[in-house]
């Protein structure tokens, strides 16, 4: 299940001076993370800040303007994740040549991080096995029959099997969103990005969710985990990482960001978190 039997402290992400600008509005001016392997990173910060183009950068659905992302490492796990031969490095700064060339480097990226969207994703016209087996039969080109007994054991495991016909219509937020983290784990990525996991369910469902990701972290996954759930970030994350205004304000350990910021803008927005909860 973890892709992780010992864990070194070899990097699985490394950005360097992302930028990225939407016309005239500049998004991210220069960020830099690093994630080792087996640790979480909780990315915080108020909106608009820049935290979704982040994750969709590393997810190679957003092309930035500048900097470098190097996803993977080799390492004694990398036969275990998919693809997984050695690290891929892509510099933004570079032209990447053809249209073409530029588009396999970004498939290569989103092949190495999996990611977890805030309004799920699924897609409504498949089941949820269909939903589930998409990226490792028709991307990932691995065997049907194999991406089904997968899937069905990822669902079985967050108490989704009974539900592996249902369409996503039928299921609660909370159910759609484990699907969600299902789907992601089927593509056996290097790493793990969530945008905002529960910040669309009802309060009610939101632990269910969380305790999912907590028991991921638990296990050795790589991940990033863009979240206003302070508790939370302070239990399962390793790192925090406070954003505003696309730069990186403050970092460090979790218990030091949340429970004690240096910076007046960490101190600021995490009070006002605190107080909304
Ligand atoms: P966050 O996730 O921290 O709330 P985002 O990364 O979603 O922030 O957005 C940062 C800024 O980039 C916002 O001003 C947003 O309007 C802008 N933005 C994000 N995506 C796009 C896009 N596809 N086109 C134009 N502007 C965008
Ligand atoms: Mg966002």
């Amino acid at each position: 299940m973890s892709p992780t039997d010992s864990v070194s402290h070899e990097p699985v992400l490394q950005v360097r001076g992302l930028t990225k600008a939407f016309g005239t509005n500049t998004v991210l001016r220069g960020i830099d993370l690093d994630v080792p392997r087996g640790k979480v990173v909780a990315l915080i910060g108020p909106s608009g800040s820049g935290k979704t183009t982040i994750l969709r950068s590393l997810n190679g659905l957003e092309m930035p303007d500048g900097g470098s992302v190097t996803v993977g490492a080799r390492g004694a796990s990398a036969d275990k994740v998919h693809g997984a031969d050695g690290a891929l490095t892509i510099d933004f700064a570079q032209t990447l040549g053809s249209k073409k060339a530029r588009s396999q480097q970004l498939a290569a990226l989103r092949d190495r991080s999996a990611m977890v969207f805030q309004h799920y994703n699924l897609f409504p016209h498949k089941t949820v096995l269909q939903n589930v087996i998409e990226g490792p039969v028709q991307v990932q080109k691995r065997p049907r029959a194999e991406a089904v007994a997968e899937a069905e054991k990822l669902l079985a495991r967050v108490g989704l099997l009974e539900k592996k016909d249902a369409h996503p219509f039928e299921l609660s937020g909370g159910q759609q969103q484990r699907v969600g983290i299902v789907r992601a784990l089927a593509l056996k990525p290097q790493l793990l990005l969530f945008d905002e996991p529960t910040s669309s369910l009802d309060p009610e469902l939101v632990d269910d969710v969380l305790g999912v990701i907590k028991e991921l972290a638990d296990e050795g996954w790589t991940m990033v985990i863009v979240t206003h759930e302070l508790a939370f970030a302070r239990q399962t994350a390793d790192e925090v990482v406070f954003m505003d205004g696309g730069v990186v304000v403050e970092r460090g350990p979790a218990s030091q960001v949340l429970r004690n910021p240096k910076e007046k803008r960490t101190q600021a927005f995490v009070r006002r978190l605190l107080h909304e909860t």
